[in-house]
This record gives C-alpha cells, structure tokens and sequence, in this order.
C-alpha cells in the first residue's frame, strides 16, 4: 500500500471500470450510484466516471478526461456531477491518485443513527485509520466539495457524507476501494456485535500506537 501504481492511462482507464463494477457487484452503489476517478501518475488531469448512467458495466470509452478545473480534455459523456469535490482532493493532496465514492448502505446507516466506525480490527486500524464525517450537502455543489476538501487537508482517507455516502482516498485505484470495502466491513461487524446486543471490544489504543509506529504512519 501507499506506493503509486505505474500504469499507463489505457490500464488506469480499465481499472476505473473494474473498480466500479466491484462497487456495484458488492451492493455498494445501486445502478445509477457513485463514482471513481484517477489522476494520471504525475499530472493535473484525471479521468472520471461519466453521470447518471448504468455504472455496472462501463467501459473505458465511457470515461471523461479532466483537468482540476473540470475542463472537458477528452471523451463523449457528462462527467459525474461529483468532478467538484475528487478535483479539490486532487488539489490540496498530491499523495492521492484515486477517489471513490459510494452509498456505502451499513456505513451509512451506523452514521446516520449516530454511530461512528470503531477501531474493531486490524484492518479498521491501518487501512481506515480515522473515518471523518461531513454534514449534509446537496450532491455535485460547490458546498459538498469545500466540505471534502477541508477533510482531505486535514489528512483523511475516509469520509462519511451524512445523508448521502461515502469518500476513499488512495495513493491508487485499489487503495481507494480497498478503503470503501473496509469501511463497509468494519460498519457492518460492527452492526452484528450491537444488534445482538454487545459493545464491541476495540484494539487498544497502545496496539494501535504500535502498529502505527512499526508501519510507519503518522
Ligand atoms: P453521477 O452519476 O453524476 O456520478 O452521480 C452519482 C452520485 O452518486 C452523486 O452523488
Ligand atoms: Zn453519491
């Protein structure tokens, strides 16, 4: 993890769609829900998702090429009206390549009911590290990107939009849903132990200082 892919734009293109239909396959977005994006290794242009269409079986000439102003460089279709907000994580983070965003439905759910993602496995611990929340803001609005934004700066990886869904920040496509799943296994063995009725033991603060130290993060 955490190491840039090289790939060329042809294969990044290929793995955007593949990222989507695992999204779609594994119930994290519904038909016409979410979007993915990378930048392309190095630049200030990034191919994105096109809007409002079947996001189960896209293809690569689907896809719209970006600048992070949202300028149209390449392709057919509308892009996702979300540009704003994986534009201004592009900005303010060079260390992302990838953005990802879902409708995360068990995420969603402990959110909304005003639970946050405990630290309940290792996963939880190195692969979310700490799950921040925005307030609600109407999709594809200037608010929802500045609200993004302001996370991503403070160093997120992950971020519930209340009402709404999900935001993956990886230094790769894979990372990026690697973090998304994670949030969604994590919400959901969560949701397990409470509905029988238990508190959830969490990894202990020092293991977590721990593991961060051995691994490096910060
Ligand atoms: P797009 O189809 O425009 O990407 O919108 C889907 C979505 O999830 C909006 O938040
Ligand atoms: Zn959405």
């Amino acid at each position: 993890m955490g190491e840039e892919l090289a790939v060329g734009e042809d294969q990044l293109k290929e793995d955007i769609c593949k990222v989507m239909r695992n999204l779609f396959n594994r119930g994290l977005i519904s038909a016409l829900g979410g979007n993915v994006s990378a930048r392309i290794p190095g630049s200030e242009e990034f191919w994105i998702t096109p809007s409002g269409i079947f996001k189960g079986e896209l293809t690569a000439e689907d896809l719209v090429k970006l600048d992070l102003e949202g300028n149209i460089l390449e392709g057919f279709l509308r892009p996702s009206i979300e540009w704003p907000f994986h534009a201004a994580i592009y900005k303010v983070r060079p260390d992302v390549n990838a953005v990802v965003h879902a409708h995360n439905p068990f995420t969603l759910g402990l959110t909304l009911a005003g639970v946050g993602l405990k630290p309940i496995t290792v996963e939880a611990v190195m692969v979310l590290r700490k799950v921040e929340v925005v307030p609600f803001a109407f999709p594809g609005t200037e608010e929802l990107a500045n609200l993004v934004k302001e996370k991503a700066m403070a160093g997120a990886r992950a971020i519930v939009l209340q009402n709404h869904g999900i935001v993956a920040m990886g230094a790769n496509l894979y990372e990026a849903e690697a973090i998304a799943e994670t949030l969604e296994e994590v919400a959901i063995a969560q949701f397990v132990a409470m509905a029988l009725g238990k508190e959830p033991p969490i990894i202990p603060e020092r293991e977590v200082e721990l593991y961060y130290k051995l691994y490096g993060i910060s």
